[in-house]
């Protein structure tokens, strides 16, 4: 990640904004306090995730752009996984309104 206008993330956020983000309950020791909830006693989610209208508590607490992740170098593997223009990346834009992107 460098700037928003070579990384189209950092204004976007959507995918952030549109699915449960869970993970293995042990991702969550690398996280902040607060950032993560328990979903079973082997899951866990990035906290603002689970709701109807999911948003992750991290989005746009960054500081490389509007919708920068606060937690980037310590982001679980559903966030490492969605790739610019992948499928997931594309459902998520859709639901906001947004055109999909090509994959890199
Ligand atoms: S991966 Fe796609 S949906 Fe997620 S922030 Fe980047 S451009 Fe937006
Ligand atoms: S941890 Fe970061 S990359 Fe993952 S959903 Fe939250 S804001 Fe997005």
């Amino acid at each position: 990640m460098s700037d928003s206008s070579s990384n189209p993330c950092l204004d976007c956020g959507a995918c952030c904004m549109s699915f449960r983000v869970s993970f293995y309950w042990a991702e969550a020791l690398q996280l902040p306090e607060g950032l993560s909830e328990q979903l079973t006693p082997h899951l866990a989610c990035m906290a603002g995730t689970n709701a109807s209208s999911p948003r992750c508590a991290a989005l746009g607490r960054g500081t490389a752009g509007p919708m920068a992740c606060a937690v980037y170098d310590s982001r679980p593997s559903p966030c490492r996984e969605v790739e610019i223009g992948d499928d997931k990346c594309t459902r998520a834009r859709a639901r906001h309104g947004l055109a999909p992107l090509a994959l890199l």
